[in-house]
């Protein structure tokens, strides 16, 4: 035994447990992490099933030390922790991703209550009497073990849909369902000691818990990632909000990049509001927002600087501002039924981003003043008319 490695050797479930045990705890520290900065009862729940597979693999590591995992109690337990935690495990990844339905509580209760049941079958008085101790065996496990292999097709079938990691969490399925195979051919077909099957019984189930630690790992990279776009980003539009947008336009400004900004406002916007509801008022402004966004994207960034003013910091010394600025105003009079005034300014040596953006402003405030859907450059003090 000892040539297949240190799975195999008598101590090899203990040498797997152990690593199982250190990797839930790491992804219990994530979970308890995600639960304390968030309050989700998901994350609880999610920290909940941890503790129980570390009980669980405390309490196996324990009893197959002592010997009580070969009394019928102990056979029983190490059969149905198993099943039970493979059960909250795979609704816990579910609901990282989706909130709790009262429905899916009782299909959850129900796939827990008939683990038990049919680990009973353990302790029934009709399987001690059943012929041989192969016999035996089948008796008190088949139930179970058919029943694990019905579970993995009914997670197979739902979760992968529901869930941001589909391609993972499969894979973590399909080693799952090898584990399960294994430990099937092992226990029916060599009464639990062919050596090679054994190391798989050991290592696969490491793999399986990598596998979930790769999927809680990810999980909170996408949160974290979430939450900071949230933070810079507008809402409505999708567009960086004006706190991060000035905050670019400062950076650009202090360390000397020669830099362009647009200042757009869209014309009689209350008109549009006041006659066509709020709701069409919003479609403009996502539609202006995609077009100043297709405009400018290879060229700057662009924000929401207001209601309906929307900016553009333009970074690249290649483009021709004029005739980015008219391509802007163009696109939205004929593609977003509305029109807008767009004044724009270029920074010059001792000029400070602020300024820079009251200049644009200034300059689009001329074009609403001079006849609105134009574009209107801020140059040196004086005002330039371009559209
Ligand atoms: P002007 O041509 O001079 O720019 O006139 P205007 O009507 O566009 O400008 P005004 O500043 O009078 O009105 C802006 C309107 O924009 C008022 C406000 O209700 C509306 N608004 C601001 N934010 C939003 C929003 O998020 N959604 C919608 N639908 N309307 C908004
Ligand atoms: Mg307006
Ligand atoms: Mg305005």
């Amino acid at each position: 035994m000892k040539a297949l490695g240190p799975f195999t050797f008598a101590y090899g479930h203990i040498y797997s447990f152990s690593l199982i045990v250190v990797i839930v705890l790491m992804m219990l520290f994530m979970s308890f992490r995600l639960f304390m900065s968030r309050r989700r009862r998901s994350y609880m729940s999610f920290s909940a099933t941890l503790v129980f597979v570390i009980a669980q693999y405390a309490f196996l590591i324990a009893s197959e030390s002592s010997g009580y995992v070969s009394t019928d109690w102990g056979g029983l337990l190490s059969q149905l922790l198993p099943a039970l935690s493979f059960i909250m495990l795979n609704f816990g990844v579910y609901r990282l991703y989706n909130p709790s339905r009262p429905k899916l509580q009782v299909v959850f209760c129900g796939m827990l209550a008939l683990s038990v049941l049919l680990s009973f079958a353990h302790i029934a008085p009709f399987a001690g009497e059943a012929g041989s101790s192969g016999q035996t065996y089948l008796v008190r496990h088949l139930g179970l073990d058919l029943y694990v292999f019905m579970l993995l097709f009914a997670f197979y079938s739902w979760i992968p849909g529901w869930i941001g990691q589909a391609r993972k969490y499969e894979w973590s399925l399909g080693v799952y369902t090898a584990l399960h195979a294994v430990h099937i051919i092992a226990g029916y077909g060599f009464g639990g000691k062919q050596p090679f099957l054994s190391l798989l019984e050991n290592a696969l189930p490491v793999l399986y818990f990598l596998g979930l630690f790769m999927i809680l790992f990810e999980r909170v990279v996408e949160l974290l990632h979430a939450s900071y776009t949230k933070s810079i980003t507008d809402g409505l539009t999708g567009l960086y909000n004006r706190r991060y947008f000035t905050g670019q336009v400062n950076h650009y400004v202090d360390h000397g990049v020669a830099v362009t900004i647009l200042f757009s406002d869209i014309d009689n916007f209350k008109k549009l509001n006041d006659t066509q509801g709020h709701q069409r008022g919003d479609e403009a402004l996502k539609h202006v927002a995609h077009i100043m966004r297709e405009c400018c994207q290879e060229f700057g960034i662009c924000g929401r600087y207001g209601g309906e003013e929307m900016v553009a910091l333009i970074t690249d010394p290649e483009a021709d501002i004029d005739a980015l600025a008219e391509m802007v105003r163009e696109r939205v009079e004929q593609e977003a039924g509305v029109t807008v005034s767009i004044g724009y300014s270029s920074s010059r040596k001792g000029i400070s981003g602020e300024t820079l953006l009251k200049q644009a402003d200034e300059a689009m405030y001329k074009a609403k003043t001079s006849g609105k859907n134009k574009v209107v450059r801020y140059a040196h003090g004086s005002i330039h008319v371009t559209g």
